[in-house]
């Protein structure tokens, strides 16, 4: 079976562009988190933001679940991921509480992300049980739809997430400008033509920039 899980950017571990999608923890203090005993070991998850669009898929390589459970035994379980460093979100947690962890591997990063129909009514967790489901989760919405998105009416110096990946993915995540990459550089979206001269944020005016050559840059053309 297929599943997307929502993720909000505050407890994902990682960058905001290579965000760690490797491991999953839930917890729920009155009900077993959703996916308990809907989920098999080889079943597809797709990675949607909360608000934003599905950008990567991978698979389940294991899963646990723990009848009552604490922050701290949750947390060990996470040993080895960015996610245990992840402060915020251990601190969140209730002392006591249904939980699951599951661990996702041969991730794949979406060329185009998905822009759902569907909508998760405050779930985290989405198994896609019927076709219907599948349908309305899995296909992108017709772009005259897209068109109509509040933030997309104004113009907005913020890129979202469809289009920095995008924009990444064409760049082969690399630096245009001298050809470094992740970890030995940190990558920013650059605008060519720069936003405060009227530069809009679609792929052909950004471009992967490595934070020493965007600051160097600032709002100069070349
Ligand atoms: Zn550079």
């Amino acid at each position: 079976m297929d599943h997307v899980v929502i993720r909000r950017e505050e407890y994902v571990s990682g960058t905001r562009d290579r965000p760690e999608i490797g491991i999953f923890t839930q917890a729920h203090q009155t009900r077993h988190p959703v996916p308990w005993g809907q989920i098999a070991i080889g079943d597809t998850v797709w990675m949607k933001w909360s608000s934003g669009p599905i950008v990567a898929a991978a698979k389940v390589q294991g899963f646990r679940q723990i009848e009552t459970c604490s922050a701290d035994r949750l947390r060990e379980m996470t040993t080895g991921s960015q996610l245990f460093n992840l402060r915020d979100y251990w601190v969140s947690l209730p002392p006591a509480f249904s939980a699951v962890v599951i661990w996702l591997d041969d991730e794949r990063w979406l060329d185009t992300p998905i822009f759902p129909n569907a909508r998760s009514r405050g779930e985290s967790w989405v198994p896609l049980k019927t076709a219907e489901l599948r349908e309305a989760w899995l296909s992108n919405r017709a772009p005259e739809q897209l068109r109509v998105e509040p933030r997309n009416r104004t113009r907005t110096r913020t890129i979202g997430y469809a289009m920095r990946f995008q924009v990444l993915r064409r760049d082969g995540f690399t630096c245009q400008y001298c050809g470094r990459k992740p970890p030995e550089v940190k990558l920013h979206i650059d605008h060519v033509i720069p936003w405060s001269a009227g530069g809009l944020n679609i792929p052909d005016n950004l471009r992967t920039s490595c934070e020493p050559c965007n600051l160097g840059k600032g709002t100069s053309r070349v």
